[in-house]
């Protein structure tokens, strides 16, 4: 700023800070500071949204379809988490269909048997004569480095959404580059504050950021992140503005928001998470929990390998079968019976009610918030009994009566 803009200020205003070089910050301190606008005289300190779909001339943007400042900002700071450089998409499956469209026709893509329900049903919808799909437990490291063989994409989801199932995915990575596939890792469940894949060796991060990462189940958007100086992110851009199925401003706004406060609301959620996963682990009522983080789980000690904490989802089966899992389900009065997951309230559902949910009829997937934590374990508690209620019922032989015996 020159002497005769700096006068042109209000007097009372003190000169504009210069900075050097910033100084390197934490995770939790870039999630805050990270894709803000520069520090300008009587600039806004945080990224307006701006409603736009066309620019002035002689800019590097020019239409709305190929770019916006907020969603600049959102880029920017998701980015900066991940260790890369980020495009948003309108969807979380939006961003995934971007990376599986990225394998060539005829392309092999590898795929975990266990995994998010859209993703698996994307791939079947849209592989007819395009691709071949290679299914695999992606927790068994063997069987998925045998499927690598001649295939062009690794799909890895760890832990896996409903089953919680964890991948090795530094030595996934390692097999499948030395057979020259790509690895794109979605990391919804843990967050880059959980896990960070590109530093585990992937070459792709995607993220529905509808759930965790905005957090307050309002915005529906997605992202792929690529490590830094590769050319994905402008070949994923070019598909984006071509493609011309743009995220909204007003939602890249309210995500970039929700990222603000993501160290708060996640170190919360999973500190709940740790503690709920263990007192239903010991819960009469409950047969199985699947949390990374309890010392028994199958995974922990892969999971202690590459993760910087469990997360805040949660899997556990009830006993009595469905009609027991969907009583608890219909029972909490303070966690939502719900779909989705990842928001600042918690939430709860059986899986395997969605047609190809390949999963336990009775299991539950609790998506763990911010609430106190003996609000919500007593919530769980009165679930669990109507659970046990039903199983009861469902247990006692019904007495026969005259007329059914002799039929
Ligand atoms: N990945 C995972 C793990 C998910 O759970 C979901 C949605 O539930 C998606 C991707 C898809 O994201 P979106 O609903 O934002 O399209």
């Amino acid at each position: 700023m020159t002497n005769e803009e700096n006068e042109r200020r209000s007097p009372l205003s003190p000169p504009a800070k210069v900075h050097g070089e910033l100084p390197k910050w934490s995770a939790a301190t870039q999630a805050i500071v990270a894709g803000r606008p520069p520090g300008e005289p009587d600039g806004p300190l945080n990224q307006p949204v701006v409603f736009a779909s066309n620019y002035h001339a002689h800019g590097p943007v020019a239409y709305g379809r190929d770019g916006n400042p907020t969603w600049t900002a959102l880029e920017d700071v998701i980015g900066v988490l991940e260790g890369g450089t980020a495009v948003i998409f309108a969807s979380g499956m939006a961003a995934i269909a971007a990376v599986f469209d990225q394998v060539a026709i005829g392309g092999a893509i590898v795929l975990p048997n266990d995994g998010y329900t859209g993703t698996r049903a994307f791939a079947s919808a849209a592989v007819a004569g395009r691709w071949e799909l290679r299914r695999v437990d992606i927790s068994d490291t063997d069987a998925a480095m045998s499927a690598c063989h001649g295939a062009a994409l690794l799909w890895v989801e760890s832990p896996t959404n409903p089953n919680m199932d964890v991948a090795d995915i530094p030595e996934l990575c390692r097999a499948a580059h030395a057979e020259g596939l790509q690895v794109a890792v979605d990391n919804t469940f843990m967050t880059p504050l959980g896990q960070r894949p590109l530093d585990l060796g992937a070459d792709l991060v995607v993220h529905s950021i509808t759930k965790m990462l905005a957090g307050h189940s309002d915005v529906i958007l997605g992202v792929v992140v690529a490590p830094p100086g590769t050319s994905q992110c402008d070949e994923l851009r070019r598909r984006r503005s071509l493609g011309g199925a743009i995220p909204g401003p007003m939602e890249a706004y309210l995500a970039l928001r929700g990222v603000r406060t993501l160290p708060l609301r996640f170190r919360q959620a999973q500190a709940n998470a740790g503690e709920l996963a263990l007192r239903l682990a010991s819960h009469p009522e409950v047969e199985r929990v699947r949390y990374p983080g309890l010392a028994g789980d199958r995974w922990h000690d892969r999971a202690r390998a590459q993760m910087q904490g469990f997360g805040n989802m949660i899997a556990f089966e009830v006993h009595g079968g469905v009609s027991a899992a969907e009583a608890a389900a219909n029972s909490t009065r303070l966690i939502v019976h719900a779909t989705s997951l990842g928001g600042i309230e918690s939430s709860i559902e059986r899986r395997a009610k969605w047609p190809g949910e390949q999963t336990a009829p009775s299991l539950l997937r609790l998506s763990v918030g911010c609430e106190d934590v003996e609000d919500l374990w007593a919530d769980l508690k009165h679930a669990l009994a109507a659970a046990g209620k039903v199983r009861r019922t469902v247990e006692t032989p019904v007495s026969l009566t005259t007329q059914d015996q002799t039929r």
